[in-house]
């Protein structure tokens, strides 16, 4: 299950004979292009196979005529310590979502740690760990984000200013610990983003016993970069004070899995309308009461594709080059000096669907017939989607 560090030797990875190119890019969802080329984990080239020098490829990848798109990029999930989850006490649930296309995920508090510490330098302490230790460990090659402390009453400026010098660069969700008012979050949210730490809220009801409301009032006075679930996680706002605060703030519009399905396609949909599409960005805020979903964010791409009536090549940028762009993220993009972190697809054998767009807009989900990061193939056909139609080939590899 142990994964390298950051890994700088992939070579030279050729992916050609590509039927559908994902951008990750809400202005150009699709790419006229069928091979990239990549160099020790970094896109060199993306184009025509006859403009791309793909001579003497470490791992040359025939794609036959299937789907790549980038790394899917979880938005919102809450790890521990390695690649366990005390909140259903299971293992290898990290792994196990990397099969269900996922190839960066973002804490947004490591809050379901036993006896987890809520005085300031213990919260402290954690972060920094916790960023440390999933700096230095990847199950199943994901690159887990870690380190977001949850806030407490009592913290100072020069706290925020400790942790961003110790390497945070988020803050778990606002409204999980003791500041719950506006005022007070407004001004530590600010404190975190002058020191560049970005800052993620809870919205709506209580998950599970003994964290709180946190409503639209909140939401918009604390102004946190991202409107965390804005779906609830599980117990949503209202429709009409989801679709204001998709109005009135110009912050993230994060919608999970684990959150409130109809309010979930009412604050897309709220997004589309508002021409700002590009603020919606994925999550799952796995594990959770409801348990560990390793498809969750294929499972939101289905569902907004096909209740939601959103164009699934934009559906999948919600999921991959939002997020990315809006946390600053080298993935989820196709282009180059991004990194080659790459999901391979098709249709489901079998699905109604003509084609793999046609089949997320009838509301199923693609299978997946390999995962690629840092340029390193992580798995072949997924053992956790249906079986993809094609998959592709590995032509030469080590
Ligand atoms: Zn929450």
């Amino acid at each position: 299950m142990a994964e390298a560090l950051v890994t700088t030797d992939a070579g030279k990875v050729v992916i050609r004979n590509i039927g559908l190119l994902l951008s990750g890019d809400i202005d150009q969802p699709i790419l006229d292009a069928d091979t990239i080329v990549c160099v020790n984990g970094i896109i060199t080239a993306v184009g025509k196979e006859k403009d791309c020098d793909i001579s003497h490829a470490d791992t040359l990848i025939d794609a036959r005529q299937t789907c790549v798109s980038p790394g899917l990029i979880d938005s919102h999930v809450h790890p521990v310590f390695g690649d366990w989850t005390p909140r259903q006490n299971q293992l290898g649930w990290i792994e196990s979502t990397m099969n269900g296309g996922v190839t960066t995920m973002i804490s947004a508090g490591e809050v379901h740690l036993p006896g987890r510490p809520k005085d300031i330098v213990g919260l402290k302490a954690l972060a920094i760990t916790a960023q440390r230790a999933f700096d230095n460990f990847r199950p199943g090659g994901v690159k887990v984000l870690a380190g977001a402390p949850v806030i407490e009453q009592g913290m100072v400026e020069q706290d925020f200013k400790d942790l961003a010098d110790a390497g945070v660069t988020l803050l778990g969700e606002v409204g999980l610990g003791s500041v719950k008012a506006g005022q007070e979050a407004q001004m530590m949210v600010a404190w975190a983003r002058k020191y560049g730490i970005q800052s993620t809220i809870h919205t709506g009801g209580p998950s599970i016993p003994g964290s709180g409301l946190i409503d639209k009032d909140v939401v918009l006075e604390a102004d946190a970069d991202i409107i965390g679930h804005i779906n609830g996680g599980h117990t949503s706002l209202s429709e009409q004070h989801v679709c204001e605060l998709c109005e009135q703030s110009t912050r993230g519009i994060e919608i999970v899995h684990n959150g409130n399905e109809k309010i979930a396609i009412a604050a897309a949909q709220a997004a589309i309308q508002l021409k700002c599409p590009h603020r919606v960005i994925l999550g799952t805020d796995g594990p959770a009461g409801s348990g560990v979903q390793p498809l969750g964010i294929l499972r939101m791409i289905a569902l907004l594709s096909s209740l939601g009536n959103i164009p699934p090549e934009i559906v999948f940028c919600f999921a991959t080059g939002n997020t990315a762009k809006m946390r600053n993220l080298n993935c989820g993009l196709i282009e180059t000096g991004r990194a080659a972190d790459f999901v391979i697809m098709d249709r489901a054998q079998h699905t109604a669907g003509r084609d793999l767009l046609q089949s997320l807009s009838f509301g199923d989900i693609p299978g997946i017939g390999m995962v690629i990061i840092d340029g390193i193939v992580r798995c072949g056909r997924s053992r956790n989607t249906p079986p993809a139609t094609e998959v592709p080939h590995i032509v030469t590899g080590h």
